[in-house]
């Protein structure tokens, strides 16, 4: 833990933590340290971590990322956070995020990072001028500089993919509902899912067994289904296993086929095209084998996700009203002139801009068209999904068309970032486990990374493959 303490104050430029207490985390460890000493250790015990600054946590503030939440303490910790603790894990710190989540750069951040005045955009450790990815960037850039082993984030439409990629480092989103969504500053629930990050899919095995398991009382979409240690299997033998790739998603290098089979998808760059082929030759060296699939409504994944992520965010985010938590305006008429005042103050654009689209698609007569629509054609992806794991044991693709992008590169203009989703808002509306695990490098000798999908509860398959790839 000092060590690591060490590096995060080092490194304080990379923006990637939001709030750290030396005492806090020492005290941790030597409590660790006696359990190790008694003799009865549990599997983390010791092991220092650092959480997303989304998982609320009784021994840090948390803010999600959000002058909202601006010298916030929880009274609880979240349910993740918990179970961690209780398997012996000792807390760095927490990481930051883009506000509420909301974001793929991580550059949607409202509140300072430790050694800053101000509030800063995380950094990628590979390259400082570039994006870490979003919205786990925090997380992302912490395993990948060395100033955490592992990391908690979420990942509610590819938020712990694609940061993962970008950085080169691994991360898992299980099945929705797995891991408890207790304490976890609500985004979108019916997709938020939290899951782990970390330097190899052995270390994300350990982490989320730890994290997953049913919490019935206190989420309503947590799943009866024990917990389950996934790195039992990690060193099963892969021969026979069959990988799905879609072919609206990726061609063989100098193939038209995906292009033809979806003009308004064009593709992933030449870098990321070529280490996701290489990696497929590293499968085949290991004894599987691969075939085209179909998921025809891919680039539908796209609106939908954007449709029914801000209906649920305006929902959820209505709790922020400056009366029980958070951030409250100073100057105010009366009650509305309050809430107005403090919504305003309290929030980024992007997440207006989202609560605005939510509550119009949420509306009298735009209900129909919009929400209504986009659930039914959720339903059909993941129907997509069911017919293409017929055929298949995991599908493979990429997680983002590109490599990391510069910081400011995509302006003003969020649709650039919403279309980079592409790859990793399918599986998250089906409700799928998926993984990002390092393949190699793409343009400018950024990292990419490989993007594998199971079917549900199949996290011990992916983490399987992901580390006998590794
Ligand atoms: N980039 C997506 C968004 O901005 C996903 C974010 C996430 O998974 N939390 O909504």
């Amino acid at each position: 833990a000092q060590h690591f303490l060490q590096r995060i104050d080092a490194h304080q430029a990379l923006g990637a933590f939001v709030a750290v207490d030396a005492d806090v985390t020492l005290a941790q460890a030597r409590a660790a340290d006696a359990r190790i000493a008694k003799g009865n250790a549990p599997a983390l015990a010791g092991v220092p971590i650092a959480h997303k600054d989304i998982f609320v946590t009784t021994d840090f503030p948390t803010t999600a990322g959000s002058r909202m939440l601006a010298g916030y303490r929880s009274p609880f910790d979240a349910t993740v956070v918990r179970k961690l603790a209780e398997a012996g894990a000792v807390t760095l710190g927490k990481l930051s995020c883009d506000e509420f989540a909301m974001g793929s750069a991580n550059e949607n951040v409202a509140v300072p990072a430790v050694g800053s005045d101000k509030a800063v955009p995380v950094r990628n450790p590979w390259d400082t001028a570039r994006v870490p990815g979003g919205s786990s960037g925090g997380s992302a850039a912490a395993v990948a500089a060395r100033l955490a082993p592992a990391a908690t984030g979420t990942d509610t439409g590819g938020s712990i993919r694609q940061p993962a990629s970008f950085c080169g480092i691994t991360g898992i989103k299980p099945t929705y509902g797995r891991a408890s969504r207790y304490g976890m500053v609500a985004f979108a629930s019916s997709l938020d899912q939290a899951g782990a990050m970390g330097r190899s899919a052995e270390d994300c095995a350990l982490l989320l067994s730890a994290m997953c398991g049913p919490d019935l009382d206190r989420d309503s979409t947590s799943i009866d289904r024990p917990a389950e240690d996934f790195s039992l299997s990690l060193n099963a033998p892969l021969k026979g296993l069959v990988i799905g790739v879609p072919l609206e998603w990726i061609s063989k290098p100098a193939d038209q086929a995906a292009k033809d089979m979806d003009p308004t998808n064009p593709g992933p760059s030449a870098g990321v095209s070529d280490a996701f082929w290489d990696a497929m030759k590293v499968y085949e060296d290991l004894g599987a084998t691969y075939k085209f699939v179909h998921l025809p409504r891919t680039s539908l994944s796209i609106p939908v996700y954007y449709i029914l992520a801000a209906a649920e965010a305006s929902s959820n985010l209505s709790r922020f009203d400056g009366v029980k938590f958070g951030h409250r305006a100073k100057d105010y008429r009366d009650l509305a002139d309050m809430y107005g005042k403090t919504r305003e103050e309290g929030f980024g654009d992007e997440v207006k801009r989202r609560i605005m689209i939510g509550t119009y698609v949420l509306s009298h007569g735009y209900y129909d068209a919009y929400y209504l629509q986009a659930q039914k054609v959720r339903r059909m992806i993941a129907d997509d999904f069911r017919q293409a794991f017929q055929g298949c044991d995991v599908i493979a693709g990429p997680v983002a068309p590109t490599v990391a992008w510069k910081l400011g590169e995509h302006g003003d203009d969020p649709v650039a970032d919403y279309l980079a989703d592409i790859y990793t808002l399918p599986a998250s509306l089906a409700g799928l486990p998926g993984m990002s695990l390092p393949a190699g490098f793409g343009e400018a000798g950024m990292p990419v990374g490989l993007q594998l999908i199971g079917n549900y509860f199949a996290e011990a398959k992916l983490l399987n493959a992901a580390h006998r790839f590794q």
